[in-house]
């Protein structure tokens, strides 16, 4: 594949930025459960964090073979930063992105895309991984709020996002049709978080880093359309 000169300058200034700052801490911060906050707040200023979003929207409007080549080169730097990495850019901003309403970008994706906030992206369910048709987490409309209930599991980025972006049941008789996505701020009530069973174990070395967490019941979220 030929990279263009821009591709190539983004990878690496990535890859040094990885041999230098993620590299070198990538064991400690597995051993020690560490979650790579300073290496992210610079990535986020490096533009790293919403790299496919307009600039408009606070990103840094690079194409989505930029995205691959940092999301490698920190991935060689260091496997849990990659992850939040890649979390943060296609699915916090991305979904945001692409079906948020102006007002929910103003909102979410412009701080996502600069790095000033961290999304979550939960689908995952204790019973349920691939077959994301069978979550049951449910979103009960109560006049302008949704309530949603249900647990999310191997959350990455889990313990420190500011906005998860949760996926719940509005139609149980649409079958997978009637499946919505919401944006939910982290602090919202009834919203708690806890470690994760299982994976954030020895079994996942490698993924020590990333504050995987459960999230095992969400609250009361206010009703306003996306796209
Ligand atoms: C490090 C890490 C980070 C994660 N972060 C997140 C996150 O941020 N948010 C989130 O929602 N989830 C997250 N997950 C969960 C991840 O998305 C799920 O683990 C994944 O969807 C697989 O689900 P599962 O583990 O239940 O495996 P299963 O769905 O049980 O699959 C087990 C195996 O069976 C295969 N399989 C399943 N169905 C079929 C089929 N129909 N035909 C053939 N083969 C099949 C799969 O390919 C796999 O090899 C994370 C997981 C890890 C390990």
């Amino acid at each position: 594949m030929i990279l263009t000169q821009e591709q190539e300058m983004i990878r690496d200034s990535l890859r040094d930025f990885a041999q230098e700052r993620l590299a070198p801490f990538a064991a400690e911060w597995d051993r020690h459960h560490t979650f790579p906050a300073d290496a992210l707040r610079e990535l986020g200023e490096l533009g790293a964090l919403g790299m496919v979003v307009p600039e408009q929207w606070g990103g840094a409007g690079m194409d989505y073979m930029s995205l691959v080549l940092v999301i490698e080169e920190i991935a060689a730097g260091d496997g849990a930063t990659s992850t939040i990495v890649s979390v943060q850019n296609s699915l916090a901003c991305g979904i945001t992105m692409k079906y948020g309403s102006d007002e929910q970008k103003e909102t979410w994706l412009k701080p996502l895309a600069r790095g000033e906030m961290l999304g979550c992206f939960c689908l995952t369910e204790p019973h349920t991984g691939s077959d994301a048709a069978a979550i049951t987490t449910r979103a009960d409309r109560d006049g302008d709020f949704f309530v949603l209930n249900g647990v999310k599991q191997f959350i990455t980025t889990g313990k420190y996002a500011q906005v998860a972006i949760v996926f719940a049941v509005t139609d149980k008789a649409a079958g997978k049709k009637g499946i919505s996505c919401f944006l939910v701020p982290t602090e919202t009530p009834g919203l708690h978080r806890r470690p994760n069973r299982g994976k954030n174990g020895p079994a996942r070395v490698g993924h020590r880093a990333d504050s995987l967490r459960e999230l095992p019941r969400f609250g009361r979220v206010p009703a306003r359309h996306g796209r």
